[in-house]
């Protein structure tokens, strides 16, 4: 390959030289493979195609000023993708066998991981479908999970930047009893009309409400939500929210700062009362608030008054990073190194 441009890459997909394959027949998961092929051969009938059995990851390995490749949170990934797996009855991946493949996909694309000064990473994506023919709606018999990577840009390109959200009321991307604590592809399909919606409007994300009372924060379609107030770290609790891994290590760290951190309902109302706002996921780490639109409302909650991320995000983010990349110790055991 000619170098890649390390710290302009999009987050886009990038060929890389191989990725892996593990089948589950006959009640077992086989050997991991490794194949150098972009296609899967599927049957038309495959219960991913009709039925969406499909479930993801999302987690980076990022290099080192020491040159040494880290995984963040890599067993965190493993055990939601078992989380999924439960949730839309498919077969479980066993741990070991996916930190295992992780750790391998990695290992086999080591020249797609952009070096430290780049602030670039290795995007890794892990994901795992129904495969066996079924016409009448009930679970597959055999599954399929792969993983690919891609070297991904940083999320800012010029600088850590706030972005406005919206409320759109007559979307909901997931039912407070249904699908929206798995991160399965379904959810996703759900949100695209109003995710283009949003992004025609010039904003960044659809800031989705519970599905029921239209009253509470729910989160922002790819990433949690985040305030700040009175030193306190506040993010929604909702059966409808993805647990993401990003707000989960945030919270953490929050409380090493000496926030108070509160998972609780957060009301619309509520709204203009904070002082910084985010979203948050493996993508950005933290994509700070500017403004939360409530078209419906015809309501404009200006969050970042200058228009700038505020301090307290400033240092989540940069403490969070520095994790990351190995420039400040893991404290909490994140951090798997690739020796
Ligand atoms: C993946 C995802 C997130 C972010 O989770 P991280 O583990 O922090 O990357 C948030 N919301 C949804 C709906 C997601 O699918």
């Amino acid at each position: 390959m000619g170098e890649l441009d390390w710290p302009n890459l999009p987050f886009g997909y990038i060929k890389t030289d191989y990725n892996i394959r593990c089948y589950y027949r006959d009640g077992a998961w086989g050997e991991l493979e490794v194949s150098e092929s972009e296609t899967v051969n599927l049957h038309m009938a495959s219960t991913c195609l009709h039925y969406g059995q499909e479930a993801f990851e999302g987690l980076k390995a990022f290099r080192g000023k020491d040159g040494k490749i880290r995984i963040f949170r890599l067993d965190e990934n493993a055990k939601r993708l078992q989380s999924s797996c439960d949730g839309i009855m498919m077969a479980k991946m066993p741990i070991e066998l996916f930190t295992e493949a992780v750790r391998k996909v990695v290992k086999l694309n080591e020249r797609f991981i952009p070096p430290y000064e780049s602030g670039s990473s290795l995007y890794i994506r892990p994901f795992l479908i129904g495969t066996s023919a079924q016409v009448g709606v009930s679970p597959a018999k055999e599954y399929l999970f792969m993983i690919f990577v891609t070297p991904v840009g940083p999320y800012f390109k010029g600088g850590f930047k706030t972005s406005p959200v919206v409320i759109l009321r007559q979307y909901d991307r997931a039912a407070p009893l249904g699908t929206g604590i798995y991160k399965v592809g379904g959810n996703y399909a759900a949100s695209l009309v109003a995710g283009e919606k949003a992004h025609e409007l010039g904003y960044a994300a659809v800031l989705y409400l519970d599905a029921k009372e239209k009253k509470y924060l729910d989160e922002c379609g790819p990433a949690n939500f985040f305030a700040i107030k009175n030193n306190t770290y506040i993010t929604p609790i909702s059966t409808s929210i993805l647990p993401s891994i990003t707000n989960n290590s945030l919270m953490k760290l929050a409380e090493e700062m000496g926030l108070k951190v509160e998972r609780r309902q957060i009301t619309t109302e509520e709204l203009e009362t904070f002082e910084e706002a985010g979203q948050c996921g493996t993508a950005a780490v933290i994509s700070p608030i500017s403004k939360v639109d409530d078209l419906d409302e015809n309501n404009s909650f200006v969050i970042a008054k200058d228009g700038m991320p505020g301090p307290i995000c400033t240092r989540l983010y940069q403490k969070l990073r520095a994790i990351q990349y190995g420039d400040e110790p893991d404290n909490y055991g994140w951090v798997t190194v690739l020796e």
